[in-house]
């Protein structure tokens, strides 16, 4: 087999999207595997679409992500430059050639002559493509034009474009490897611009000649990119270099969470999910987006859920590190069926990751946090609350947002726990224990039960039937993390200073 290099190829015009992502993934994943090389090419050749810190942000997302590139803007490389915009002259070297050998032609058709095409299709009822084998006779190009005419127009600087001369009824067939045989005839396809006016290259054009030059094995893209695969089939074929045609396999559909069309930006805002892996800000329009990174996902966590968007393992196993995804993947298991996007199951890995960090790790996110709100906490105490509390959260802001109570006394309590809760043996016992907590000499979590069994027990009331009502006195809330922990961490001055403004302040509701 030969080596596997494959390329991960965005254009510059916007944030990537989390599909881009994915796409990336699946294209690493595949090249260190195979002991292969990952690629990535900027497609910037569109000029009226490029936007500024596009390709940085692209980069640093896939930095994040853990997703490493080994040959490419930043790295460098044999096969370079890695910028579209760079090689220029290049693609107009490869497009004299398929003029050269007849498999294109330029085209001076204006923007009026286009429209009076389109105009006479549309009287004549045809579904035919626009430019095309029954067309392109009738229009103002170097097919239809003397050569002299056509080099006289070039020297005087008329405006051209060069298009791809598609052969008349073929059939156009692929093997995709996710797809299996997709074929198309030719006369559904249109002569499609290689070179623009500007003196750019088409995506087309630049993305066959570049996956060529740079010996690419595997195209691996979304499913928009199939109906051009019979295209570049052809630009293979009319440059003679069908033996180093890549493989295809072109990637399902992200889908909306209920499975109903494409996942787009506005579905996720709407939603209330990132859809881009970092924060941006558009330079365009000043709209700000939030990112996976900035609303607390872990990139382990996220690179997980996205290999399962379309692969699966095959066994019941769903937490898998990138190396073990190296190990698990292959083409063959993706599917080619939109795969939904589910956001809760992005939150349920990034549970099961913070689960994994020790505590040391998830304190300094608190202690950063904390820094903010201008509290202060001891590394100790930080490592026991993510301790009580890691089972218990989705993102590490959610220590900070779910355990104010450790820092702050509440002021309100839970309404649905005071009303069934706060009766008369709730507050017999609360009284017994805040004084007994008062007089202990020493204060921990088994003292704390110890000391509440005590006073149950010669109350003759059930330890379980007040639990509610002294958590809520001590936290606010209804639930929450294991009770006599919160109490350790707290600590008996604050026990008893929260259990007296709770005695003091909650009304015991009749009825
Ligand atoms: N530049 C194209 C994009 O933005 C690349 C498609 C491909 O991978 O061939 O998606």
């Amino acid at each position: 087999m030969k080596d596997v290099r494959v390329r991960f190829a965005p254009s510059p015009t916007g944030a990537l999207h989390i599909g881009g992502v994915r796409t990336a993934l699946y294209n690493f994943l595949l090249a260190r595997q195979q002991g292969g090389t990952m690629i990535l090419r900027i497609e910037d050749t569109d000029q009226n679409r490029y936007v500024p810190g596009a390709e940085a942000y692209i980069m640093d997302s896939l930095a994040w992500a853990g997703i490493q590139i080994d040959e490419g803007v930043r790295e460098g490389g044999p096969f370079g430059p890695y910028r579209q915009s760079e090689r220029k002259e290049i693609y107009s070297q490869y497009a004299q050639q398929l003029l050269q050998s007849g498999h294109a032609y330029y085209a001076f058709d204006t923007e009026a002559d286009l429209e009076a095409l389109r105009e006479r299709q549309k009287a004549a009822g045809s579904d035919q493509q626009q430019y095309s084998s029954a067309t392109r006779m009738t229009m103002r190009n170097s097919l239809t034009l003397s050569a002299e005419e056509t080099k006289k127009r070039i020297d005087t600087g008329h405006p051209y474009v060069i298009r791809f001369k598609i052969p008349e009824n073929e059939t156009v067939a692929l093997h995709d490897l996710i797809r299996g045989e997709v074929s198309v005839q030719t006369a559904q396809l249109d002569d499609k611009v290689l070179m623009k006016s500007d003196g750019m290259p088409t995506y087309h054009l630049a993305n066959v000649v570049d996956d060529y030059l740079m010996k690419i094995s595997h195209v691996i893209r979304g499913e928009e990119w199939l109906p051009s695969a019979p295209l570049h089939v052809l630009l293979y074929k009319a440059f003679g270099w069908e033996k180093g045609m890549p493989q295809f396999a072109h990637l399902p559909l992200l889908l909306k969470p209920d499975g109903n069309g494409k996942l787009s930006k506005r579905d996720a805002d709407r939603m209330g999910f990132p859809i881009f892996p970092l924060n941006w800000t558009d330079p365009n329009t000043g709209e700000k987006s939030t990112g996976y990174k900035e609303s607390g996902y872990l990139p382990e966590a996220l690179i997980n859920f996205l290999a399962f968007l379309g692969w699966n393992p095959g066994t019941e196993q769903e937490i898998f590190s990138m190396d073990e995804l190296i190990r698990a993947f292959s083409i063959e298991r993706i599917g080619k069926a939109g795969a939904k996007f589910d956001i809760q199951k992005a939150q349920w890995y990034n549970q099961q990751y913070l689960r994994t960090k020790s505590n040391a790790e998830l304190a300094s996110h608190l202690l950063s946090q904390l820094k903010k709100e201008n509290i202060y906490c001891s590394q100790d105490k930080a490592e026991k609350i993510c301790a009580v509390m890691k089972e218990r959260i989705t993102f590490p802001q959610d220590l900070w947002e779910q355990g104010k109570f450790f820092f702050i006394a509440p002021e309100s309590f839970d309404e649905g726990v005071v009303s069934k809760k706060w009766n008369d043996d709730a507050v017999k016992v609360i009284s017994a224990y805040r004084d007994a907590v008062e007089n202990l000499s020493t204060f921990d979590a088994t003292i704390a039960k110890e000391t509440l069994e005590n006073v149950t027990a010669s109350l003759q009331i059930g330890t379980g039937k007040i639990l509610q009502s002294l958590r809520v006195a001590l936290s606010g809330l209804g639930g929450g993390p294991d009770l006599m922990m919160i109490m350790e961490i707290i600590g008996k001055e604050e026990v008893v200073s929260r259990l007296t403004f709770a005695l003091s302040n909650l009304k015991i509701k009749v009825g």
